[in-house]
């Protein structure tokens, strides 16, 4: 056959059953393994190099676009949630993480890292968790097309009528608390197979937390708290983190161990493993800078949604301190009134504020919050007093999520940028 071919044909080229595909995707079953390896082969050329590139872009780079985004296509195109190789690909995907940070990961680390940054994560995922929902919408979206090109005698054998399809599906109920799989035109996007998933993981590990364990993962899955991870490096933006903020940002969220324990030279107490001392540590250095970085992002943000600030502005107060607030705007804000705020930051796991902490993500930072309305509560009644607290591990107090989330829009009006809300936090 393949002879009278060549006769016709002569410049045809013959491909094997393995290495049969079109643009990226396997055809047939027996070509899944083959691209699987090339991407597998892939990632391992990049573990090696990894450690050569700044950590903050390595980060950006494997969350963004060097691994699972490349592998996205295949995933889609393809049933693959049951190939071994999957694993072997996390295995690869975990050390290349390690290397690109330097740190160490044991395996309730990672299980976190790879949850997506909204949830607690860092946003690495991994492909044995991707691979489910992307086959499963991919089936559903092309179903219909797929139909229309495939013979009669085939049609009762695509989309949802397809064998993989239903076994995959049945896989992903056994995942999942959802009682029900999504629905059109839900069930066509990746997103909604993706979360309930995502959601289990992260609800089976909340609950299997108590006392610093639980305030932790509260505070890294609360609203804005794991923005930093989303910012582009970018140096002259100011966006880029030097390899030790980062791996330092990383490992607090995920509790993973990051210097040896030793006695601190403060002589109040002894350093963590975590790193947590460091945090409340009254030797520590860099507390007042970072306070004045935040009241800064916070009076030029002001600026550019048309309403300037002052830092630190006489107000008329019976209040015996006369302490002044860290700013007020001088035009009004809304309402035809003005706002003063006043920022700060508490230590999530500190002693004092566990009790807020483990109740809520940015528990800690609200019962600070409310401590300062009572420290104000006698600024003249042109001002509005908003409170700006904000935690260690990144939550952010109930009244600062409303200003600033309200601070961002105004942003976005600004500057056209519907990211200005995330860039902001
Ligand atoms: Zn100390």
């Amino acid at each position: 056959m393949i002879n009278a071919v060549r006769r016709i044909l002569p410049k045809v080229s013959t491909t094997t059953p393995s290495n049969s595909t079109l643009q990226g995707a396997p055809l047939g079953h027996q070509a899944i393994d083959t691209v699987l390896k090339d991407k597998l082969n892939d990632l391992m050329r990049m573990e090696e190099k990894i450690s050569n590139l700044d950590a903050h872009d390595a980060l950006y780079l494997l969350t963004r676009c060097l691994t699972i985004p490349r592998l996205t296509h295949f995933l889609r195109c393809a049933p693959s949630f049951d190939n071994p190789t999957l694993d072997e690909y996390d295995a690869h995907l975990r050390s290349t993480l390690k290397k690109a940070l330097n740190l160490s990961l044991e395996d309730q680390q990672w299980d976190q890292a790879t949850l997506p940054v909204r949830l607690g994560g860092i946003g690495v995922r991994k492909a044995t968790h991707v691979a489910l929902p992307a086959f499963l919408s991919s089936c559903l979206a092309s179903s219909a097309l797929v139909e229309k090109i495939v013979p009669e005698r085939l049609r009762d054998v695509v989309g949802a009528q397809d064998p993989r399809f239903t076994e995959a599906a049945i896989r992903w109920d056994t995942l999942t608390d959802s009682s029900s799989r999504p629905t059109p035109p839900k069930e066509h996007k990746q997103s909604h197979w993706d979360k309930p998933i995502m959601e289990k993981i992260a609800n089976t590990m909340l609950s299997n937390a108590s006392g610093k364990g639980k305030a932790l993962l509260l505070a890294v899955k609360a609203p804005h708290s794991g923005d930093f991870l989303l910012a582009v490096p970018n140096s002259s933006l100011g966006t880029r983190l030097d390899p030790q903020a980062i791996r330092i940002g990383v490992t607090l969220r995920l509790a993973a161990p990051i210097l040896t324990e030793h006695r601190c030279i403060c002589g109040r107490g002894t350093a963590d493993q975590f790193g947590l001392h460091g945090l409340v540590c009254h030797t520590a250095e860099g507390k007042y800078a970072r306070h004045e970085e935040v009241n800064d992002i916070i009076t030029r943000s002001l600026a550019t949604a048309r309403c300037p600030a002052q830092r630190e502005p006489q107000v008329q107060r019976s209040d015996r301190s006369q302490k002044r607030p860290d700013g007020a705007t001088m035009l009004p804000w809304k309402d035809g009134k003005q706002i003063a705020w006043d920022y700060k930051c508490a230590a999530t796991l500190a002693d004092t504020y566990l009790p807020y902490s483990v109740v809520e993500g940015g528990g800690a930072a609200s019962h600070r919050e409310t401590q300062k309305i009572r420290k104000y509560e006698d600024l003249p009644s042109c001002y509005n007093f908003i409170p700006i607290g904000s935690e260690t591990l990144g939550a952010w107090g109930k009244c600062a999520l409303k200003f600033l989330i309200e601070l961002g829009e105004k942003l976005i009006i600004e500057t056209k940028d519907h990211r200005a809300t995330s860039f902001l936090f």
